[in-house]
């Protein structure tokens, strides 16, 4: 964080003064150079804000949403980003519902065991304060598990200059929007939409099919309960009567 001054705190600031300076340590190597050209590529992709780089204006935070079924890659997606942050000497704090503690109670966890430390909160009071005032980059995982107080929260964090990242369920088992993940994906400067492979017939995912009877919204689990489907392989009316 040192070195990036008042302008850290937006990522064109970070990835302004970090990329010259891999530059430098690596200073003949053609290898390095092409390295850090790729990095730039990758900034160029995944910051979707080029005036955020312009010194004549002020940084400024950002919401970005992940969102999809279970089983597409939201978590590892948030992961890779947060990895990101940290990369670039960003101060960074991760946080998941405390209800969530299917993998690991201090991390925010993969179905295939890739982790990162996060600190595990019971609601978005909580979450608030948690977040240090000097944090440039607050990642949340399962963000659909958390109140609605989470939508205020994290648009006062971006407009204070915090990058927010939240990875979630956007629909229930009966494919509903699963709140509060439509309120954040309409705040959000950024959403991304991933997709798992439909367990019945190979197309994309978009939906969680609840495998398990079980009635409440709210059912906290990984393969054994769920599994993923598209929209035609997706049986919301068979579940529906059950409930
Ligand atoms: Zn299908």
């Amino acid at each position: 964080m040192s070195g990036l001054g008042k302008r850290g705190r937006g990522w064109g600031g970070a990835w302004e003064g970090w990329l010259p300076a891999v530059v430098k340590s690596h200073s003949v190597s053609c290898v390095s150079v092409r390295a850090a050209l790729c990095c730039r590529a990758v900034v160029a992709e995944f910051n979707p804000f080029p005036w955020l780089s312009s010194p004549s204006i002020e940084p400024r935070g950002h919401i970005e949403v992940v969102t999809g079924g279970m089983f597409s890659g939201k978590t590892e997606e948030l992961i890779r980003r947060l990895r990101l942050a940290m990369h670039a000497k960003r101060k960074v704090q991760a946080f998941k519902p405390r209800i969530d503690d299917r993998y690991d109670a201090t991390k925010v966890m993969t179905h295939f065991g890739v982790g990162i430390e996060a600190v595990a909160v019971p609601n978005s009071a909580a979450l608030e304060a948690r977040v240090e005032a000097d944090t440039q980059v607050v990642g949340v995982d399962e963000a659909q598990f958390f109140d609605a107080g989470i939508v205020d929260l994290v648009e006062r964090l971006a407009d204070r200059g915090v990058c927010v990242l939240l990875a979630g369920l956007d629909q229930d088992y009966l494919g509903r929007p699963f709140a509060p993940m439509p309120q954040l994906m309409a705040i959000a400067e950024h959403v991304t939409k991933v997709y798992a492979v439909c367990a019945v017939c190979g197309a994309p995912a978009t939906r969680s099919q609840r495998i398990v009877e079980q009635k409440s919204t709210i059912l906290v689990g990984g393969d054994e309960s769920y599994e993923p489907r598209c929209r035609c392989c997706f049986q919301r009316r068979e579940l529906s009567r059950t409930s």
